[in-house]
């Protein structure tokens, strides 16, 4: 090993000068643990538990009416626009609900309706599976098709042909961050939508819809936004687009006026008409406490600090782990990375249970990969520099070397 104790001090610098050191203590952390998968399961934010209390003695005490007079119906929409603010949207057009999958659904059959004429959805064989599952379902319901191309291709893929194109912003498994402008502005010269997923990305790096003139976006509330497991997905509609927007799954919780209780469907104006049925109160209430505390870092800190996370992680897994095998992937400039890195090496499922027998959590992505998220509200300088010398040791345990093939 080339590094010695000293080392770690330049870390606790980097620790001593950051700016949102503060928010570690807002988050409930494992003990005695390095967490880095906060980008599969975000760890609780402490205000969770005072708020679900607080929900708990309102559904207690007041029962049904706390729909009004708590506010539990404009939650769903509250909550959206504290995610707008995560990813350069102005209120009014992100809503809360179901799952990203579900919600993929909705808003891939509405731009299909927006397109009638159009029977394309072009998407990158690295998508997120689910998102790819969703995809093939529209095409079957509605007898389009799907076309699948490399990431690197999806620019170059677009046609009129194509009625909407439906992509990651952060590559699940790589970290890579897609062109989302320039794809954007390319569907739009061919007439086509665009879709965005950013459950890799929101809460991290910011995708600027407005600014950037997308579409349409969905994304997850478990993960960087740390809103509970299964917590509820978002949606955002362009307010452009909102007006003659027709979702599939028209529910009474999309009606202009729910308690109207009207034969005929009437959809609300707003971007709640996204909504199917009753949201699920305790587990929007917990996303949106989460949200107050997530949404209270400034984006483009949050953004510096998790460039310079993976900066020290990449520059120091080069240095260390050589001869062992264990390869970093995905792009080599930070601009171009999310902030989860990905090591890859045959033995990884077995690195990644002795990583967490010494407390280091990383995920095993099959077949090769390990992921390490850097959550940059809770995740330290010194955590990086401690996660590597146990992922070295533990190299060093398992006898990993670098095998030469031919
Ligand atoms: C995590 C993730 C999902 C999860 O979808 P759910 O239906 O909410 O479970 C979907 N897409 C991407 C890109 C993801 O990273």
């Amino acid at each position: 090993m080339s590094i010695t104790t000293s080392d770690r001090l330049l870390f606790e610098e980097l620790d001593a000068r950051d700016q949102l050191a503060n928010f570690r203590q807002q988050f409930e952390l494992p003990e005695r643990q390095i967490y880095l998968n906060g980008n599969s399961l975000g760890p609780p934010p402490r205000d969770v538990w005072p708020t679900m209390r607080r929900v708990l003695s309102e559904w207690r005490d007041d029962l049904n009416v706390s729909w009004f007079r708590h506010g539990w119906l404009d939650l769903p929409r509250l909550t959206g626009d504290l995610i707008g603010e995560l990813v350069g949207a102005a209120p009014g057009q992100v809503v809360i609900g179901d799952s990203t999958s579900v919600n993929l659904y909705k808003l891939l059959c509405g731009a299909h309706a927006l397109r009638p004429d159009r029977d394309i959805v072009l998407t990158h064989r690295e998508n997120f599976p689910s998102d790819l599952y969703v995809a093939e379902g529209v095409a079957r319901t509605l007898g389009k098709r799907v076309v699948l191309v490399d990431s690197d291709d999806l620019g170059d893929a677009i046609d009129d042909f194509v009625a909407v194109v439906m992509a990651s912003h952060v590559d699940y498994r790589t970290s890579a961050v897609l062109p989302l402008r320039d794809v954007t502005a390319t569907a739009h010269r061919h007439g086509a939508l665009v879709l965005w997923d950013l459950s890799h990305s929101a809460g991290v790096l910011s995708p600027d819809l407005d600014a950037n003139n997308v579409d349409l976006a969905v994304g997850c509330g478990y993960k960087y936004l740390s809103g509970g497991p299964g917590a509820p997905a978002y949606m955002y509609l362009a307010r452009r687009l909102i007006e003659n927007f027709d979702q599939p799954v028209t529910g009474w919780l999309g009606h202009r006026d729910p308690f109207a209780f009207d034969e005929v469907f009437a959809p609300d104006q707003s971007v709640g008409r996204l909504q199917t049925g009753c949201p699920p109160i305790l587990s929007v209430a917990a996303l949106h406490a989460a949200l107050r505390v997530v949404g209270a870092a400034p984006v483009d800190q949050v953004r510096a600090k998790s460039l310079a996370l993976t900066q020290q992680f990449v520059e120091l897994a080069e240095q260390e782990l050589a001869g062992t095998g264990i390869k970093l992937i995905g792009p080599r400039c930070a601009e171009h990375r999310g902030s989860h890195i990905s090591l890859r090496h045959p033995a990884a499922k077995r690195i990644v249970v002795e990583l967490a027998a010494r407390g280091v959590i990383v995920e095993y992505r099959a077949p090769d990969l390990l992921r390490c998220g850097l959550a940059p509200l809770y995740v330290r300088f010194v955590d990086v520099w401690d996660a590597i010398q146990v992922l070295v040791t533990v190299a060093e345990e398992l006898a990993l070397k670098e095998v030469n093939t031919p």
